[in-house]
């Protein structure tokens, strides 16, 4: 174990969710109400190809009692001291609170190493709380969301450089021993390397065909058919060679086989599908061509939009279809009118069972990929934003004009982008979507979610 990173808050702010996508445990209890108490919870925890221990400090109430304050303040210590690196988690969305300072100046204190992360920070929230978080003099807050898995790269390099720093300094101690904690399929495995296998889910209601198109890309049986509800609830994930290109796929059990169950399981499963797109780079929503689109289908592509997930969708059974032209425009007309949030998504038609149309599928995962993982220029970004106000100036309320200023990129995976203005509470929504339109078309950005917040200047 390369070193010791003890989450410090105050409560509620995610840290215990925070600790679970670390460790891994992803059915342990995160609660909900305030007042459950536990210890210092240690787990081994794992970000692409970091090992550490983390310390979740999480399950201390605030309280005016002076007792329970104070075991809080020794727990937190004690974790501080117990720890390599220190990373304190704040609530984007609640900004910097009294007890956020008071967490604070124990770290400021006693901590090594402090990393700050503001969490809840998924989409466009939490803005202006990162901000505050400036603040604090601990450094420059990374935005997280524990809940969705976003901002676990920027964690990984702000991690990495300081393991690397531990691990030069322990290099007189015993050799390390491989630790074997492989339930580790359910933890992130992210790397920034190229050689990484490509992470993909398949989701679709059931008799879509997925398990038909991952036998196929596999090329052999290796897919779990078929259990019984309930009985495996854990993503399944293969490695593949997909036409060359290393692939992971994700499928969920819970998802394939829903038998009639009871509400509770059924939720579970539910649950399970989600995670698969959690872990998935790209999501390839499987439709059956013979079937029209339907909510389940929506709900599915909306989803893996709002966590960040490029989308290719895949028409299957078209070896079935007779007019295909014909089919294919309405299936690409219907798409685009019920998902406008995934404008331009690819859509590739494939049959799993002849195995025609998988070149196509694997050409669009890759430029999916691609697309997801693209950076633009600030200088590229700037010209075109001053030739969208010139073509479209944003309105003046009350005679006074909003003003874009300045665009850059904050960040890939999915590409997300941030313009200083000023007036920004007084922009249209229609505005905004006026700008994702165009940064869509006019850098050629098809099936990514797109995020684009604005950052007022006065
Ligand atoms: P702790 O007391 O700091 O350990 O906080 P928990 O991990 O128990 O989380 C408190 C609440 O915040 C729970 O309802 C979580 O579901 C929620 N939460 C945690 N992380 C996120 C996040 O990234 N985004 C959002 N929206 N909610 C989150
Ligand atoms: P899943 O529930 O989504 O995993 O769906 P399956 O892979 O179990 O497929 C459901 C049914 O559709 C099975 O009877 C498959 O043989 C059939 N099927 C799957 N893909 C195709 C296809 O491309 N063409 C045709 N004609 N049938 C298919």
């Amino acid at each position: 174990m390369s070193f010791t990173l003890a989450i410090v808050g105050r409560p509620n702010v995610g840290k215990s969710t925070l600790f679970n996508r670390l460790v891994g445990k992803r059915l342990a209890l995160v609660d909900d109400q305030p007042g459950v108490t536990r210890d210092l919870r240690e787990g081994q925890a794992r970000l692409g190809d970091l090992r550490f221990i983390v310390i979740d400090s999480a399950g201390l109430e605030m309280a005016d009692d002076d007792s329970l304050q104070g075991r809080m303040r020794r727990l937190t210590e004690r974790a501080v001291d117990e720890a390599d690196i220190c990373l304190f988690v704040l609530d984007a969305r609640a900004g910097v609170t009294a007890a956020d300072e008071y967490f604070a100046d124990i770290l400021r204190k006693r901590a090594k190493h402090v990393i700050i992360a503001a969490n809840k920070a998924e989409g466009r929230a939490g803005e202006t709380g990162a901000m505050e978080a400036y603040a604090l003099g601990l450094g420059e807050p990374l935005r997280i969301s524990a809940e969705h898995g976003e901002g676990m790269d920027d964690l990984y390099r702000a991690l990495q450089p300081l393991a690397e720093q531990f691990a030069a300094q322990n290099i007189q101690q015993a050799p390390e021993t491989d630790v074997a904690v492989e339930d580790g399929d359910e933890t992130e495995d992210w790397r920034p390397s190229a050689s990484k296998p490509l992470q993909i889910a398949v989701i679709g209601r059931p008799n879509a065909g997925k398990s038909t198109l991952i036998n196929k890309i596999l090329g052999e049986d290796r897919l779990l058919t078929g259990p019984e509800a309930g009985i495996t609830r854990d993503s399944i994930s293969v490695g593949a060679d997909f036409m060359g290109t290393p692939m992971r796929i994700f499928d969920t059990a819970g998802m394939r086989k829903k038998a009639r169950v009871t509400d509770k399981v059924e939720k579970l499963s539910v649950a399970d599908g989600l995670r698969a797109v959690r872990f998935a780079e790209v999501v390839v929503v499987l439709l059956d061509v013979g079937i029209p689109f339907e909510q389940q289908d929506l709900r599915i592509a909306d989803f893996a939009e709002t966590e960040g997930r490029a989308v290719v969708v895949a028409a299957n059974k078209w070896d079935l279809e007779e007019d295909k032209p014909e089919k294919l425009k309405e299936l690409r007309e219907s798409f685009e009118r019920l998902l406008p949030q995934l404008k331009g998504a690819p859509l590739v038609t494939v049959s799993a069972r002849t195995g025609k149309g998988l070149d196509r599928l694997h050409n669009a995962i890759i430029k999916a990929h691609e697309v997801w993982n693209r950076r633009i220029t600030t200088a590229r970004l700037n010209q075109w934003l001053s030739a969208m106000t010139e073509a479209h100036p944003p309105p003046a309320p009350g005679g006074r004009r909003i003003r874009l200023r300045y665009m850059t990129q904050v960040k890939t995976r999915p590409p997300a982008f941030v313009v200083m203005a000023t007036h920004t509470d007084k922009l249209p929504d229609s505005y905004a979507r006026y700008l994702v339109n165009g940064l869509r078309t006019d850098f050629d950005m098809p099936g990514t979610p797109i995020r684009l917040t604005f950052r007022d200047q006065g």
